[in-house]
């Protein structure tokens, strides 16, 4: 780390938890953030602002003003942009020592599985099943750990899966994708603006915490926010020894 580093990372460097050591490894590491709106917001100005070297920004959308309620990644000045690109803006505004991979793309299948494969911690920011299973699986294939939060409403939650943990379960352990789940969605069901701030930012804490080594993760255990009367309720995970993703490859 050069002076200005020391400088800028100082608050963490000054952590017994983190340090210098812990600090170059989140300068070392790789993130990859699917979504760029509600939770990839917080989720990639915190990892950025703490020094990430390498996050992949992955959003297939464009800024919309409805968006700016909660989305802070993105400005005014950004509606009709790609959020990828907005994104990527603004956090090298806040680090240009970060180096932001912006991708506009709705990625899939073998595409995910290779940029899951190239990072060290996955942060599902999306907002459909149907993306969150291909994340799971992803991320269960090549032993990713990957944090995953949702938001609507009032209502919040937040998980760890970690494929390296034997013990651990997968998001389809969870919500098994043979199952049939009511899909809500902001765009109609809406959200309160800081919820999607209060999860994301976990979700960023989370995944520091993974790539720096610090403390327990939340692996095996869902926290649930019910943001009305502001109260979390923390539910233990089982593996599914069942599961059609994660049975399979342990
Ligand atoms: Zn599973």
């Amino acid at each position: 780390m050069n002076d200005n580093q020391l400088l800028r990372y100082s608050r963490h460097i000054l952590l017994d938890e983190i340090g210098i050591e812990g600090q170059q490894k989140l300068l070392a590491s790789h993130a990859l953030v699917i979504g760029a709106g509600g939770l990839g917001s917080p989720v990639a100005l915190y990892l950025a602002s703490a020094g990430v070297g390498r996050i992949t920004l992955v959003d297939n959308d464009t800024v919309d003003l409805t968006n700016l309620q909660r989305q802070i990644l993105h400005g005014t000045g950004s509606v009709g942009a790609a959020k990828a690109a907005s994104g990527k803006a603004s956090l090298a505004r806040i680090n240009p020592d970060v180096e932001v991979i912006a991708l506009q793309e709705r990625v899939a299948g073998g595409r995910l599985r290779e940029l899951v494969a190239q990072a060290d911690v996955v942060l599902d920011c999306s907002d459909n099943f149907a993306t969150r299973h291909a994340i799971n699986r992803a991320c269960v294939e090549a032993k990713t750990p990957l944090v995953s939060g949702a938001a609507i409403r009032f209502d919040g939650q937040i998980s760890v899966f970690d494929a390296r943990d034997a013990a651990s379960p997968c998001y389809a352990c969870l919500f098994p994708p043979e199952q049939e789940f009511e899909e809500v969605q902001c765009s109609t069901m809406g959200v309160f603006a800081p919820l999607v701030g209060i999860i994301g930012a976990m979700q960023a804490a989370e995944a520091l915490k993974l790539l720096a080594g610090v403390g327990e993760s939340l692996a095996g255990r869902l926290m649930l926010l019910e943001a009305r009367a502001m109260e979390w309720t923390t539910i233990k995970l089982e593996r599914n020894q069942a599961c059609s993703v994660c049975g399979k490859h342990h």
